[in-house]
């Protein structure tokens, strides 16, 4: 096998024969050997029909998640399962055009290990979206020291790469920002991101700002030791403050001054909180990797070839015969 296209899909329904209708003819001609990794992110409407009906096609390969494990979840068992000598990571939804796929494999006949999709226009978008990613991606490089503007998840990877991406143990992964910490030789092209034809983006707030937290706290110890800082900072002018309110004590003046009380207490009390919330975080990411779970749950199948050793597979296959 050459060449592996991994697509996950979440309620897509709609979208499912239209992807496969505009991929299919792009693989053929690309004359290369190829399989479709399809991965059913737990849905509930009716996309795993459409799959299993699609993977009548050998060279469909479809499997179904026991439940919504999250796009995450469904990039590492399509790399767990792919069996390509290289790997095109692709949306499910179009938006990222499969067009670029021959343009794709020409970077890699140069000799590049891992190509990248930088979004050249953002699609539409509305400014509140805009400015969330803006605000995103400027924390995440000054924490973490990785400039991830314009990443995105449409991406090729050679064999050798995904092989060290499945030595990757963590159970929370960010792949946009691992891909890049795996490092090799790599290079990018930017395509435009084309609109979704059919359903809605699956984002939701709440999960932005989870994905947010996650990447961020994931990828740097940064903001522990600004919590230390900060307590020093506040020591600081407490240590001035103190002189100050015992000077005054002493001189008789001691009643006033409720206004600094006040302030203090509100700032000590806000910082502490906030940062016992910040630790809190950090210590959940311990728990939730010491338990070390599978990163997803595949219960059905079609087409199966079982991932390839040596690698553990990250996730768990259950699949009735
Ligand atoms: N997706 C998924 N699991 C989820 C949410 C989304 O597998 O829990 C898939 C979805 O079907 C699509 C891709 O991930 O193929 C990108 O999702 P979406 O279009 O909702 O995200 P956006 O393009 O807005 O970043
Ligand atoms: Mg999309």
């Amino acid at each position: 096998m050459q060449l592996s296209l991994v697509i996950p899909f979440y309620n897509e329904e709609k979208q499912i024969p239209q992807t496969l209708d505009v991929c299919i003819p792009i693989l053929e001609k690309t004359g290369r050997s190829w399989e479709i990794i399809a991965i059913d992110d737990g849905s509930t409407d009716g996309s795993w029909q459409k799959l299993t009906a699609a993977a009548e096609d050998q060279r469909i390969r479809a499997f179904h998640f026991s439940r919504n494990f999250g796009k995450e979840a469904a990039i590492c068992a399509g790399l767990d399962l792919a069996c390509g000598d290289v790997i095109i990571l692709m949306d499910g939804d179009l938006q990222h055009p499969p067009a670029y796929i021959p343009e794709m494999l020409a970077l890699w006949d140069q000799g590049y290990e891992v190509v990248e999709g930088k979004k050249a226009k953002r699609g539409k978008e509305s400014l509140w979206s805009r400015l969330n990613a803006g605000i995103f991606y400027g924390s995440f490089r000054k924490l973490s020291g990785y400039d991830l503007t314009n990443a995105s998840d449409f991406k090729l990877l050679v064999r050798r790469v995904v092989d060290a991406w499945r030595t990757l143990p963590e159970q929370n992964t960010f792949f946009r920002a691992l891909s890049l910490w795996l490092g090799f030789k790599r290079t990018s092209f930017s395509f435009e991101v084309a609109e979704r034809t059919s359903g809605k983006s699956k984002w939701k707030i709440r999960d932005l700002i989870r994905l947010s937290l996650d990447a961020m706290t994931g990828f740097s110890a940064r903001p522990l030791y600004l919590i230390s800082f900060l307590g020093l900072i506040l020591f600081i002018i407490f240590f001035i403050l103190s002189i100050q309110t015992l000077a005054n004590y002493f001189l008789g003046r001691a009643a006033s001054g409720f206004t600094t009380v006040i302030l203090l207490q509100l700032l000590i009390g806000s910082s502490t909180l906030t940062s016992l919330g910040l630790i809190g975080i950090y210590i959940s990411k311990v728990f939730t990797e010491i338990k070390a779970r599978p990163r997803y749950i595949i219960s059905e199948a079609v087409n199966m070839i079982p991932p390839a050793e040596p690698q553990h597979c990250s996730g768990s296959i259950v699949v009735a015969d």
